[in-house]
């Protein structure tokens, strides 16, 4: 029938992109992410494919290290179809705006040092440019609804199903008839975890002749998610009661939503002191307007938010901070704040002026809910750092430093196993979307449990269905 070539998120959690070649046509690529971390100089390279020879680009989320590279594949020829759920596209063109805006800045920083040393032509050009990242939403686009088939082509049909992990996230199956036979393919997408504070849980799909996997959390469990909810709260009531400020830096997909979520639940509550929240990313807010309205397919606690004042995030203390002097002027706010802002890591934007301003008051508390990187000042922080670098100063830590563990929007081990249980029928098994050591010990788990072998994707490496 045809192969499939994995260009990315293999033996590593970035880059995904997976090009199935039929023999009959049409030539489908399964994401195209951005390389991050350690691997972020490959997302300049070749595709090591033609994008004119790609007809349909099926996209499971919205993600930066799954949709990233589109923009680039556009540039370099692509021009036929792109098959997502409406939210994904929403949030895909503020993902795909802001990283062009940051190239276009650290493009235009890195220019002007060369230009003083005389290295102008040293300096390379942005990835992509806003125009790129524009140019993704002038294609044809077919929406996709979840559970209703797309029929591609007379052989090839699509279904997007919940993966539960961000906001249109979707697992898709891939359905090719050929001679009288009907082959599965599956691609997971990230998949969520079955407990989540917003979304409802991954569905489960029956019939897979090749499941291509992500095994990000393959190797291990996430601390209970209602422990880190308690602890979060926790937190939060302690340091206002104790007239401190509350400082999270968030990334502003999903776990502002989900940080927005608890708030607002803890005021209906009466468990949150009077206080002031701010909401400082423009993106953030962009993307929290993009959750509510597509509120139907978040779970039942959003809905019940949304039921009873008619907004699921927004409550009397929330105030957005858009633009930069309101932003600014947080600073001069008096104690008793929770300021939630990017970046998620702390590798730039807006918390680095209130790390500033805050970081070295003992009253404060600093709330990390998202995984920090290593090299990031994020993990600099949580990993003890008595002091930071910020513009030149040296800035004390006295704050509180805290990590919580249990917001992951991916499945761990267990959410991963249970999800692939549910199959009736599961003949090949590929891992892709994980670090190779995790993956190693997801093949053996899976031997184990499910008494399958379980294949670790290389790159380029032809797979045959
Ligand atoms: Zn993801």
């Amino acid at each position: 029938m045809g192969f499939i070539q994995s260009f990315g998120a293999v033996e590593t959690v970035t880059g995904s992109c997976h090009f199935l070649q039929l023999n009959n046509g049409p030539n489908i690529l399964i994401d195209c992410g951005y390389f991050q971390g350690e691997n972020i100089q490959k997302s300049d390279q070749e595709f090591n494919f033609s994008p004119k020879d790609v007809d349909i680009v099926l996209l499971t989320h919205a993600h930066l290290d799954h949709v990233g590279r589109l923009p680039k594949l556009v540039k370099e020829g692509f021009d036929g179809k792109v098959v997502a759920m409406r939210a994904t596209l929403d949030l895909a063109e503020i993902i795909l705006l802001d990283s062009a805006k940051i190239a276009e800045e650290e493009y235009k920083i890195a220019l002007k040092k060369a230009q003083r040393t005389g290295n102008k032509k040293r300096v390379a050009q942005p990835i992509y440019s806003s125009d790129d990242a524009l140019s993704v939403f002038d294609l044809i686009i077919q929406y996709a609804d979840y559970n209703k088939a797309i029929q591609l082509t007379p052989s090839v049909k699509v279904t997007f199903r919940n993966a539960g992990h961000i906001l249109g996230s979707a697992t898709i199956q891939i359905e090719i008839s050929e001679e009288g036979k009907t082959k599965s393919l599956v691609f997971s997408g990230d998949l969520g975890s079955c407990l989540d504070i917003i979304m409802t849980p991954p569905t489960f799909v029956k019939k897979a002749h090749a499941l291509y996997i992500e095994s990000t959390y393959g190797d291990r469990e996430h601390r209970p998610l209602q422990e880190s909810i308690e602890a979060f709260k926790e937190i939060i009531i302690s340091t206002l009661e104790n007239q401190g400020n509350v400082l999270i830096p968030c990334f502003a997909i999903e776990r502002t939503q989900e940080v927005l979520l608890l708030l607002k639940q803890m005021y209906y509550d009466k468990e949150l002191p009077t206080c002031k929240v701010f909401l400082d990313s423009p993106m953030a807010i962009c993307a929290t307007q993009i959750y509510n309205n597509y509120h139907n397919d978040l779970n039942a606690c959003a809905n019940k938010l949304l039921a009873r004042d008619g907004s699921v995030f927004e409550f009397p203390y929330l105030q957005y901070s858009l633009k930069k002097p309101e932003s600014k002027l947080i600073n001069r706010e008096e104690d008793g704040c929770i300021i939630i802002a990017g970046s998620g890591m702390c590798t730039g934007g807006r918390i680095l002026h209130h790390f500033k301003h805050r970081l070295w008051n003992e009253s404060n508390s600093v709330v990390f809910v998202g995984y920090q990187v290593q090299g990031t000042l994020g993990r600099h922080l949580i990993d003890g750092a008595d002091s930071i670098q910020l513009q030149h100063e040296t800035i004390n830590v006295k704050a509180q430093i805290h990590m919580l563990n249990g917001f992951s929007a991916h499945a761990d081990q267990s959410d991963l196993l249970a999800w692939m249980s549910e199959f009736e029928q599961l003949d090949n098994i590929y891992l892709i979307h994980g670090e190779v050591n995790t993956q190693e010990t997801f093949k053996e788990t899976i031997k184990e449990h499910l008494h399958k072998p379980a294949h670790i994707v290389k790159y380029a490496e032809k797979i045959h269905i």
